[in-house]
């Protein structure tokens, strides 16, 4: 049966949820995609359960078998190097140490390909932009700060240890209004994502609600701050004063930290991702405040050819791959390296 079809699965396995997806041959989405929610809590094995079954279901809904499934991309939100998982993040104790790449591929007799979050998402966006054959590094400002770099060919970048793209954790200069440097989530202090991150955005709206300039802010209220942050999007498109010169600061800075990155790793493109991506109008102004800031900080040539001056030596975009980027990201490597 030479010409039986072949297919490719997603598995992203994230702390809230577990996406998984089916590509075929040719690249292209079989079926929809299923979302569970995630037991990583629990330990592996109950994920492992919780992926198999998965499979199955998926293979079921367009009435394949499990065997031609010829090649598995698995992601975690941890740090890992050749499948083993260094570090702990939200996932329980025993994943730590244990080779979970080659596990499941022995226990579903498949080849599996595993990376990060952020290197999954970072797929995903090089996999749906078909016609781009370039570098990509994703930027995903969300409840931290998360990054990713597919190398010029469809390669994540992963690092000696797995370890690359902590792009959160490199640091900015940008100092408080007290002259100090904000601690991170991290431990350290001046890191971009103590600067970029919904944590950061929170701190900044409570240190910002108590000024006296803003006591008659309405966003000085009884809510809480998480309610608080989740608001300030809304006032910023509404064009309200506080929540745009917050939102602008934050990108700013964004773009002033990428000028270093793009310094190191001359990508080409850059992508944004994060809740951001999905705000239409909104996210314009966003992204002209990184371009503000990158412009502060990388040189000309990072920004446009001085030969062809009309060609952009570093483009910025928005994500398009959505909720199923990083699972549909490890689909398509696992296609590329199994097929
Ligand atoms: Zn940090």
């Amino acid at each position: 049966m030479a010409d039986t079809p072949k297919y490719y699965a997603g598995l992203d396995i994230g702390g809230s949820t577990v996406k998984t997806v089916l590509v075929d041959d040719m690249g292209e989405v079989a079926g929809e995609m299923l979302e569970v929610k995630s037991h990583v809590k629990d330990g592996f094995e109950a994920t492992f359960g919780q992926l198999e079954g998965a499979l199955d279901q998926l293979c079921t809904a367009i009435n394949i078998e499990r065997s031609q499934v010829k090649g598995l991309g698995m992601d975690v939100p941890a740090p890992s190097c050749e499948g083993t998982i260094w570090g702990k993040a939200n996932l329980h104790e025993n994943w730590v140490g244990t080779n979970i790449r080659d596990e499941f591929s022995k226990r579903v007799n498949i080849p599996v390909y595993m990376t990060n979050d952020g290197n999954a998402a970072a797929l995903g966006e090089y996999a749906v932009r078909r016609k781009h054959l370039g570098g990509l590094m994703l930027i995903a400002p969300g409840t931290g700060l998360g990054g990713g770099f597919v190398l010029p060919g469809g390669r994540a970048h992963e690092g000696q240890n797995g370890l690359s793209l902590e792009v959160g954790h490199v640091s900015v200069p940008h100092r408080e209004d007290d002259n100090e440097l904000p601690t991170c989530s991290c431990g350290l202090k001046g890191c971009l994502e103590a600067w970029v991150s919904l944590v950061a955005l929170r701190r900044r709206i409570g240190l910002e609600l108590a000024k006296p300039e803003n006591a008659d802010h309405p966003l000085n209220d009884d809510s809480a701050i998480e309610e608080k942050a989740f608001r300030l999007r809304d006032f910023a498109q509404d064009g309200d004063e506080l929540a745009i010169s917050i939102f602008r600061q934050q990108a700013h800075i964004l773009g002033y930290g990428i000028a270093d990155l793009v310094r190191v790793f001359d990508p080409g493109l850059i992508v944004i991702g994060g809740g951001l991506a999905e705000t239409e109008g909104f996210r314009d102004d966003y992204m002209n405040w990184i371009k503000e800031g990158f412009r502060e900080r990388a040189w000309p040539i990072y920004q446009n050819s001085p030969i062809d001056p009309d060609r952009e030596t570093t483009r910025f975009e928005w994500a398009r791959g959505g909720d199923s980027s990083a699972a549909l990201g490890v689909a398509f490597t696992a296609r590329e390296m199994y097929r």
